[in-house]
């Protein structure tokens, strides 16, 4: 088929995720027929650097033999099995026991789900039941910050604070509230960073002393902010956090499903930032993508109670598919035996590191920002001031991500910041390829918002 069959099949019956579809039928998707290492090549022969891994989770990158192969061996053993009633299998065995050994110390114990949504889900069930069975069935609130991203199930979406998901649908649900976000060169005004994010994280006390740390169960955030835009809190930030959480007995939740598995160039977020949190969610690099896999991880304080407190009523159907589970183990055999994680603290990390900050001398970019290998370029019209494009938010970022694929490059928009996240595997070489076509796409969609009058 020609690529433009495939387009009008795909508009006829395909119903796309965060997309507009009438829009997007009118120009026509892109097809990704297949992948190796960091490229991605289209049903028109084009070949591109994923600058996104997928979206943010083929940590080790494409055409890894040995996750299909333990795959494929699985599917034969044993295509399916619950772990509901008094069963478990080998996969989920193997993974969990994985999973012990690379999450901090605290963290020993895993429920399984088929997604970073789904994770999220269980965890808003997961820390009610915690303090019900601690006799503290009125600390039911969770806390969690506007523009963070946990998902687009209804309790993913509401834990999330994106304004345009909660107008769908009436979220978010009930017993969830939002504070700010760390976001210092959006909304950190004349304060410093380190003084802004004391501010921002005193947000959580304020709030706190508000509701009533009696009715409040847990703080729910992302060490690093993605999806709205890798946000990297000032350094002031994390450690207040973890204060007040501690001082006013609240759980805290990591959200590791775009840090986790090695991104930050320490295993999990909280790692880098330096906090402790009491349960984790994981999905997305956990396999590196190559089948959908999720899990909540809690520290041995919350798992005592639970493990205490009876049968919790929750689970799906796929909690620990046998063949997610074995492309979950092949993925952190490989992300260990590499040293991939040492090698984004040591090596791959500070290289590209040093080349993407460099963009900020770019006469558009008014921040360039980096934790080990995801970043982000802020793009304004005036690196002084830092002001926003005069045309409607994201118009700039969508001009910009579409010179970028024409450039060889996949690099996501978040309203009118530019994202990073390669695969962790990429070389010095395939470095210097995606930061000169990061390059000449921040010129390209200079000349053109010149050319539009923008600035
Ligand atoms: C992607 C993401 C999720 C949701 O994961 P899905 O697998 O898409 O359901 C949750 N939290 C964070 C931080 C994410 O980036």
């Amino acid at each position: 088929m020609t690529t433009a069959q495939l387009r009008a099949l795909d508009a006829a019956h395909h119903l796309h995720p965060f997309s507009d579809t009438k829009g997007l039928n009118a120009e026509g998707v892109r097809v990704i027929v297949k992948a190796q290492g960091v490229h991605l090549w289209d049903s028109d022969g084009n070949k591109v650097i994923d600058g996104m891994s997928g979206l943010w989770n083929v940590n080790v990158g494409y055409g890894r033999e040995e996750i299909v192969e333990a795959v494929a061996q699985q599917m034969r053993e044993l295509p399916f099995y619950n772990t509901f009633f008094k069963t478990t299998h080998l996969p989920a065995i193997e993974l969990s026991r994985l999973l012990a050994e690379v999450t901090p110390a605290p963290f020993n114990h895993v429920f399984f789900t088929g997604s970073g949504s789904e994770s999220s889900d269980t965890i808003i069930r997961l820390v009610r039941h915690y303090w019900a069975a601690r006799d503290r069935p009125d600390k039911a609130v969770i806390i969690a910050r506007r523009n963070g991203y946990h998902g687009s199930t209804m309790g993913g979406a509401s834990l999330g604070g994106m304004g345009l998901m909660h107008a769908q649908g009436g979220l978010p649900i009930p017993g969830i509230v939002h504070i700010a976000q760390p976001y210092w060169y959006g909304e950190g005004g004349d304060l410093s960073p380190d003084e802004f994010g004391l501010w921002a994280a005193r947000e959580l006390e304020r709030a706190i002393d508000e509701i009533g740390a009696d009715s409040i169960a847990a703080f729910y955030a992302e060490p690093l902010q993605g999806a709205g835009g890798v946000i990297i809190p000032p350094a002031t930030y994390w450690p207040e956090i973890q204060r007040i959480c501690r001082d006013r007995n609240i759980l805290l939740v990591s959200d590791e499903v775009i840090c986790g598995f090695g991104r930050t160039g320490e295993w999990f977020g909280c790692q880098y930032f330096g906090y402790e949190p009491d349960i984790l969610s994981i999905a997305k690099g956990i396999s590196s993508g190559y089948l959908p896999i999720g899990g909540v991880m809690v520290s041995d304080k919350v798992a005592e109670t639970i493990i205490n407190a009876g049968e919790f009523h929750h689970g799906y159907t796929y909690s620990g598919h046998p063949a997610a589970c074995a492309a979950a183990v092949a993925n952190i055999r490989i992300l260990r035996a590499e040293g991939i994680v040492e090698r984004v603290r040591d090596d791959i990390g500070p290289y590209m590191q040093k080349r993407w900050l460099a963009l900020a001398d770019h006469p558009m970019v008014g921040e360039a920002r980096m934790v080990g290998l995801v970043g982000a370029l802020e793009l304004t019209p005036n690196k002084a001031t830092r002001a926003s494009w005069p045309v409607e938010t994201g118009t700039v970022g969508l001009i910009t991500r579409d010179f970028s694929f024409r450039n060889g490059l996949v690099m996501r928009a978040t309203r009118d910041t530019m994202i990073i996240a390669p695969p962790l595997v990429i070389s010095h070489d395939e470095v210097d390829a995606l930061i000169a076509c990061a390059k000449k796409t921040l010129d390209d969609a200079w000349t053109e918002v010149k050319r539009r009058g923008y600035v």
